[in-house]
Parts: C-alpha cells; structure tokens; sequence
C-alpha cells in the first residue's frame, strides 16, 4: 500500500489523455481562443502504458481516464485495452461526455470497464446547446441507453449552475426511478479556463441537499463508499441513487486516495495545486523506473493536507484558473 505524508493511501489515478474538446461548456472553457497542446506535448501510449504500470507496482489499483474528452484522442480503445491488462489494475473508470462514445460501449463493457461517468448537465435539448455550445444532445442520450443497454454502472454528474439548470435537478433525479444509476450534482468550481474566481459559491452542497430535501422530504442518507468524494442518498422507491459533491467547498480532502496526470504529463497530488512533478520531462530525459519511483514518493511525502492548504501552495496563477479540461476532471 501507498500512503501520504498524512496516512491516506493513495490507490487511485486520474489521467487526462488529451486536453482537446469537443464540447465548450460554459463553466469549463473559453468558446474562443483555446491553445490545446501540441501532439506531442501529450504523454504518448507507451508512455501512459510505462506510468501505470509503475504507479500500479506502488500499489495505485485504480484507473480514471479523463480529458478533455478522452473520445477525441485517436485510437483510444487501444489504450483502454492496454490498461486493463496491466497486473495490479482492478478498476477502469471513464468519465466522457458521450457525444463520441456510444459506438464503444459493447467493448467497453466486453472488456470489463469498472463504470462510466456521463457529464449531462440538463435534460432539455436547448439548454444543453446553450451550456455546452454544441448541438449534440442527442449523440449524448444514445451514449446514455446504450450504458443502461449494456448494464455498465452509469454516474451521472450534474454542476449546479444559479440561472441555468436548476429546475433540471428534479428531472435528473428522476432518472434514478427506474435505473440502477447515481445521479450526482457537483458545486462549481473556479476552473474554468477564464480566471473567474468564485469568492461565494451560491449552490454549495449543503443548499443542493437543502433543495432536494424540499422536493423530496423522504430522502435519506446512505452509507458513503470509504473514500467518495460523494454524500450519498436515497429516495424510498428509486432504484438508484442521489450523490452530492463539495468540489468547491472542500470536505472530502480528508479522506482523498487520487492523484492525477494532466494532459501534459504532470503530476498533481491535488486537485488544487499546480503541478508538483513533471513526469512527461523526466521520461523523456531518460529518467529509470527507480528515478521516477523515488520522485514519485517524495511527491507522496510532501502532500497538502487539503485543497486551501494546495492551493496557497501554489507558484503561480492564485486564484486558481486553469480549466479542468487539462486538469483531468
Ligand atoms: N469530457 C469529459 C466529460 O465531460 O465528462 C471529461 C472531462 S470534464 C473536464 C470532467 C468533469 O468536470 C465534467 O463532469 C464537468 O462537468 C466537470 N467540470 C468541468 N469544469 C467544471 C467546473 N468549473 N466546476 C465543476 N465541474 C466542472
């Protein structure tokens, strides 16, 4: 087992294999004037295939593959078969906005990926075109059936958004009535590329649970699986479940077991430091496994207790401003 300077372990990798969209959600990217990375900037296949297998002998467990949108990054089945192949690696996860993702879901699930994560902010069609300034809704409900088709566990991530999809909320609940899915609604984070900064966040968790509390006052708190980012709950007569995420304000640092890879081949131990170790550069320098290994640990050894502790850490850019497209969300 790995552990932190602060005896959590750590057994979880979140990687952004490309930094590339095709979508440009409002709260996430600019609609203009992106610079994406350069090809080459991108850690290669071999490259990721190299990493996980080495944080997998550390004992990481479990794989994210994020973006950006990880469909868009050419032959990426490839690399998914490649990953769960690897000793060590028990869970492979995606998180996908399923406007590419539908035609892949038999071999997703043939090939035994752990569970989706479907980012569906609204259930109306032109809502979603105005939040995501794409006119794709359609491609994402197919992805939606074919994950349902197929019995591959389904999370549904939601940002509640003041004057936009408030009224979705009940909508996305409702989904959990006949299917087995998580519909999780996460707090707006100030990663959205601008340098917005949000000194208040008006949807906090604790006034989304206010909110669904209202509408449905037999809601009831489940269990929360150790190390969710997630407050769990039920509602009598639902087949699924209902999670909220304090992405802004924060609570779950405490027991938090990820770390992530950018797309450009950094290593962040938190969601809200800036990049403590480039990996993509050490590799390329001819760094051995036993050098990254060690860099790797003192990385380990020196992690922030939480986000506020990470994100006064930071070299550059306070407040944060970075979208989580490059991040890996
Ligand atoms: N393209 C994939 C997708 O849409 O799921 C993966 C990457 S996307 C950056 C991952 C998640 O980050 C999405 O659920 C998205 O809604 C969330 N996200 C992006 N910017 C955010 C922000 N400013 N606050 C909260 N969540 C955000």
């Amino acid at each position: 087992m790995l552990f932190d300077n602060h005896g959590r372990p750590i057994n979880y990798v979140r990687l952004a294999v490309t930094d590339r969209c095709n979508l440009r959600c409002f709260y996430c990217m600019p609609e203009e004037g992106i610079r994406y990375l350069p090809n080459k900037e991108l850690l290669t296949f071999e490259e990721i295939e190299r990493l996980i297998t080495l944080l997998a002998s550390m004992g990481v467990s479990k794989v994210r593959l994020t973006g950006g949108e990880p469909f868009v990054r050419n032959d990426l089945m490839e690399l998914i078969r490649t990953i769960v192949a690897i000793p060590g690696i028990d869970d492979l996860h995606i998180t996908t906005n399923g406007v590419l993702t539908s035609p892949h879901i038999a071999e997703l699930k043939a090939l035994g990926v752990a569970s989706v994560n479907l980012s569906l902010d609204t259930l109306h069609k032109d809502r979603f075109k105005s939040i995501t300034r794409r006119d794709v809704f359609d491609d994402v409900v197919k992805t939606y059936s074919e994950i349902i088709d197929h019995q591959i566990p389904l999370k549904i991530n939601a940002v509640v958004m003041e004057g936009k999809n408030i009224d979705d909320i009940v909508p996305l609940i409702e989904l959990t009535k006949r299917n087995p899915i998580a519909v999780r609604f996460i707090e707006e984070m100030p990663f959205n590329g601008e340098g917005n900064h949000y000194p208040t966040l008006h949807w906090t968790y604790t006034k989304i649970l206010e909110y669904i509390t209202e509408c449905y006052p037999n809601i009831y708190k489940i269990q929360d699986p150790e190390n969710s980012t997630s407050y769990h709950y039920g509602i009598p007569g639902h087949r699924g479940k209902i999670g909220i995420i304090a992405a802004f304000s924060r609570t779950f640092c405490g027991s938090c077991n990820r770390i992530r890879i950018t797309a450009q081949g950094g290593l962040k131990t938190c969601l809200y430091d800036d990049g403590v170790l480039d990996i993509k550069a050490m590799m390329r320098q001819g760094a051995t496994n036993e050098e990254l290994t060690q860099a790797l640990l003192k990385a380990f050894s020196t992690r922030p207790l939480d986000g506020f502790e990470a994100e006064q850490k930071r070299k550059d850019h306070l407040p944060v401003h970075e979208s989580m497209s490059t991040i890996g969300g």
